[in-house]
C-alpha cells in the first residue's frame, strides 16, 4: 500500500491536512504527544477543546490547527491497556477508523497520525502497529481520496516495528 508511509520525527512540525492527536476523553490536554500538540497550536487550541465536552474512546473529534502547520487536529482517545479482554484492540481500530471518516468528511488528502495507545497507555507495540496499519489499509483501499496517510513515530523503535508491519501486508 505506497499511500501509507512511515516516518520518525515530530508530529507537529507536520504541514499536512490534518494531524492526529492521541488525546485523553476530557479533550483537555495532557502529556506526551497531547501536550505537545497543544503547546505548538496555542491556547485557541484548548478554548475550542472546552466546546466539544470530551470524547469517548475509539472515537474522534475535529478542531482547527490554529499555531500548527496542519490545517486540522483530529483528536482521539485511545484504548488504555489492561490485559487485552477490554476489548482494546477493537477500539484501537476503531481510533484510526473514526479519524480517517473525519479525515474524508473534511476532505484531507493528507493525513499523519502518531502511535496511538503505545506510550503511557501501554498498547503493545508490536499489536499496536498491526491494528493500525491494517486498519489504515482497509480504509485507504475504500476511500482513493485520501492521497496519504503516514506514522510519524518519535523514536526508532517505535518506526521499526511500523515498518515490519508495513512490510507485512504487502
Ligand atoms: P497514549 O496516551 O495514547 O499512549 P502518548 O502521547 O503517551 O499517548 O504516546 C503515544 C506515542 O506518541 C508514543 O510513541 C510517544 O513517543 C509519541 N510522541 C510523543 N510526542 C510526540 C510528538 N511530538 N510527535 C510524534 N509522536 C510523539
Amino acid at each position: 500500500m505506497s499511500r501509507i508511509e512511515i516516518i520518525q520525527g515530530d508530529i507537529t512540525k507536520q504541514a499536512v491536512d490534518a494531524i492526529v492527536n492521541a488525546a485523553n476523553t476530557s479533550l483537555l490536554g495532557g502529556g506526551g504527544v497531547d501536550g505537545a500538540i497543544h503547546r505548538a497550536a496555542g491556547p485557541e487550541l484548548l478554548a475550542e477543546c472546552r466546546t466539544l465536552h470530551g470524547c469517548r474512546t475509539g472515537e474522534a473529534k475535529l478542531t482547527k490547527g490554529y499555531c500548527l502547520p496542519a490545517r486540522y487536529v483530529i483528536h482521539t482517545p485511545g484504548p488504555v491497556w489492561h490485559s487485552g479482554d477490554r476489548g482494546e484492540e477493537a477500539l484501537l481500530a476503531s481510533c484510526y477508523r473514526s479519524c480517517l471518516t473525519l479525515a474524508a468528511e473534511h476532505g484531507c488528502e493528507t493525513v499523519d497520525f502518531p502511535s496511538i495507545s503505545t506510550g503511557v497507555y501501554h498498547f503493545p507495540l508490536e499489536k499496536a502497529s498491526r491494528i493500525a496499519i491494517a486498519t489504515i489499509a482497509d480504509f485507504l483501499a475504500e476511500h482513493p481520496e485520501i492521497k496519504r496517510v503516514r506514522m510519524v513515530c518519535f523514536d526508532a523503535r517505535t518506526k521499526a516495528y511500523y515498518d515490519e508491519a508495513l512490510e507485512e501486508l504487502t
